[in-house]
Formats: structure tokens, sequence, C-alpha cells
């Protein structure tokens, strides 16, 4: 059975205090997340400072970004050993907003995620499509180039421990879910493309995560699903509360 995993994204919210006194709050109520693993990604300033109020808990810490390069004259970019070292053992790797607005393309993830493997951090690989490919019918076949092409030269092995995010991109801050069944529909095709490309283990061990206006009330019939192993949950974790009710119904 895979652990269900709730990652809140705050992408560029919350410096260091702010950053700081979330987590210590998150913490008081983790007896009650019972055994989700709960990975908190803020932005690149406050890693530290995350990763040493969560130290000796169970709650990880998660970058938003990694540079495709390894070290040298890449001006404003953060690596993955910085971030390593910085106290974070996850990436998100591939967000829709880094794709669209940043020009991330399959291969510029694929490399991000070299980056990332070469030191020990885990990705969260984000990957879905946006209105119009789903309108044009084309929602399979975007996945399936995206894990094609960001998932090239990566072994069974590799794949068992990396995060799959499935994000339809028209969901995402907008406040409109996926329904259990278009979630669903997509989540079992991601499982079934892990498999015949990596396998049955590994594929049965790669965790799928679902993205776009989570909320609490959802959560639970989204965790429901079989091949939904978890959400990335981007406004509606900034709120500590709302991040925490959303853990809390977080169940199979
Ligand atoms: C995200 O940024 O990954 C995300 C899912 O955002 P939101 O929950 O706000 O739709």
């Amino acid at each position: 059975m895979r652990t269900l995993l709730l990652v809140a994204n705050w992408k560029m919210h919350k410096g260091v205090q702010e950053a700081v006194a979330y987590t210590r709050a998150l913490l008081t109520q983790a007896s009650d997340f019972k055994d989700t693993e709960v990975v908190i990604a803020p932005s690149f300033t406050a890693i530290a400072a995350v990763a040493e109020a969560a130290r000796a808990t169970r709650f990880g810490v998660s970058a938003q970004n990694v540079a495709a390069d390894p070290e040298g004259a890449f001006t404003g970019e953060v690596s993955a050993s910085m971030i390593k070292d910085a106290g974070a053992t996850s990436v998100i790797i591939g967000h829709s907003e880094r794709r669209r607005m940043y020009g991330e393309t399959d291969t510029i993830v694929n490399r991000k995620l070299r980056a990332a493997r070469a030191v020990g951090l885990r990705p969260i690989v984000c990957i879905g499509e946006t209105l119009d490919e789903r309108e044009g019918g084309r929602t399979f076949s975007v996945i399936d180039r995206q894990i094609t092409g960001g998932l090239d030269g990566f072994t069974a092995d590799d794949v068992a421990g990396f995060v799959m995010a499935y994000e339809p991109v028209w969901a995402i801050g907008t406040g409109r879910t996926a329904t259990t069944a278009e979630a669903g529909a997509v989540h079992e095709h991601i499982r079934g493309r892990l498999r015949q490309g990596f396998g049955a283990a590994a594929s049965e061990r790669c965790r799928i995560l679902y993205g776009g206006s989570v909320r609490a009330d959802i959560i639970q019939g989204l965790m429901a699903l079989p091949d939904v192993d978890g959400a990335l949950v981007g406004g509606n974790s900034l709120d500590v509360g709302t991040f925490s009710e959303i853990v809390r119904r977080a169940r199979r």
C-alpha cells in the first residue's frame, strides 16, 4: 500500500518568519495526520529555516524548482546540491507555471530530473493538460508526451522512487477541480503508461498525486480513487488551518 503524500506548494508566498510560524503550527496538528506523509514546499529563501523547524519530525521539505545544471555561471539559479544542502529532500519539477511562464520543455524537465537524481533529491514531477488540449481530445497524448520526454533515460528503480503529480492546468488556481471520474481516468492512464515504460513493480511503487484547486471537502473523494496517492495543494495550503484540515481528511 502506497503511503498518502500531501504537499503544500506555497509558490511565491511567505518569508522566513511566516514560514517557520506556519511549520510550528502545523506540527501541533501532526498527531491527527496518522500515516500521511506531509511535505512543505517553501520558497528557496525559507527552505533552511523550515527544514530546521521540521528537523526530527515526520514533515519533509521540498524546493519548488531546481537548476538543470550542477554548477557554474547561471546567475539567479539554485542547484540541486544547494537545495539539498539547505535541508530539502524533494523538489517539484515541471510545474505548469514553470512550463507556461518560463518555457520549460520536457527536455528541460528531463535535465532537471537528472540534476535532482545526481544528488539524491526526490523529484515531484508535474504533468497535465491545458483546457484547449482537454477540449481537443488530447489529454492522454499530452500526458504520454510529458512522461516519455520527462522520464527518458531513467530506470525502473528511479521511477519507483519518483512522485508524479497530475495537475490539469485548467484546475490550477481556478477553483475548478477535476471530477473524480476525470481525475480517476487520467491517474489510471498514468499508472498504465508507467507500467508500459518501467514495469509493473515500479509503476505500483511510484506515487501519483492529484493537484488543482484541492479543498478539504473534496479530498476524501479523490483519495478513494485507487491510483491517487495524495495531493499537491497550492492556494489552499497557504493557511495552516485550511491545509491541516485537508491533511486530516485525507484517507484511503
Ligand atoms: C499547484 O500549484 O500545484 C496547485 C495545485 O495550485 P492550486 O491548489 O492553487 O490549484
